[in-house]
């Protein structure tokens, strides 16, 4: 019997990663964030010259890579090519095409492949699309939402080395023009039996016991 598979989904800046991380380790599982294997491809094909408009082309890319689950860490969690994932993959190059490159149905359907082999042993795994489309029989299924303002402002707390109180006008811009495209592949409309969680005004620990009820609630036991 497989370990337990969390689904996480929501847009940028609503919570997600803290919260599937810890609740992996809760739960025991490895953490998949599976941003990460967008935001590689795209660094990778920025780097190769590889046309963001070419779809064949970047499936290709991402067939000479290769994602698996470093299980020297606890919880377990993603390596790219053979290494633990960095900053470069937040930068702000990347962050302006990954949404155009994950658009491509070839490489989802590549990535897609990927993300099923990496959770078949359980996980918590996080993104757009994980209990809609990759893993639609998770055992249980959160989508995280907040408001703009506040999302904006996280994403500024993490990127900017002296925190601001409000987000920065470029980085409020670079959110919502990820949010529109990414909305046209992956409406954010919950899956049908997720659990929803507006976090605007929680703290992290208040998202995690959300979260941790609804998951127990779902998982007697
Ligand atoms: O979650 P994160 O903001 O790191 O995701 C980066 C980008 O990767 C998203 O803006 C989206 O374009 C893409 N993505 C996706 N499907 C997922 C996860 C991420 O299309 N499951």
């Amino acid at each position: 019997m497989r370990g337990l598979l969390v689904a996480i989904d929501g847009p940028s800046g609503s919570g997600k990663s803290t919260l599937a991380a810890r609740l992996a380790g809760e739960l025991g599982v490895p953490y998949v964030n599976t941003g990460l294997m967008y935001r590689a491809l795209t660094l990778h094909a920025l780097r190769s010259g590889v046309d963001p408009d070419d779809g064949p082309k970047l499936a290709r890319l991402a067939t000479t890579m290769s994602f698996d689950l470093d299980r020297s860490r606890t919880p377990p969690i993603l390596e790219i090519d053979g290494r633990a994932t960095d900053e470069t993959l937040a930068s702000p190059r990347v962050e302006s095409r990954v949404s155009q490159i994950s658009g491509h149905p070839e490489v989802r359907a590549l990535l897609r492949a990927e993300q099923r082999r990496l959770g078949q042993g359980g996980a918590v795994m996080e993104g757009r699309d994980i209990g809609s489309v990759v893993f639609p029989e998770a055992d249980a299924k959160i989508f995280l939402l907040a408001a703009p303002g506040e999302r904006a402002t996280r994403r500024t707390r993490e990127r900017e080395e002296f925190p601001a109180a409000r987000p920065t006008p470029e980085i409020a811009e670079a959110m919502s023009s990820r949010d529109a495209q990414d909305a046209a592949v992956n409406p954010f409309i919950p899956a049908e039996d997720a659990v929803t969680i507006d976090t605007t005004g929680l703290d992290a620990d208040a998202v995690y016991a959300a979260a941790l009820e609804a998951v127990r609630r779902r998982i007697p036991g």
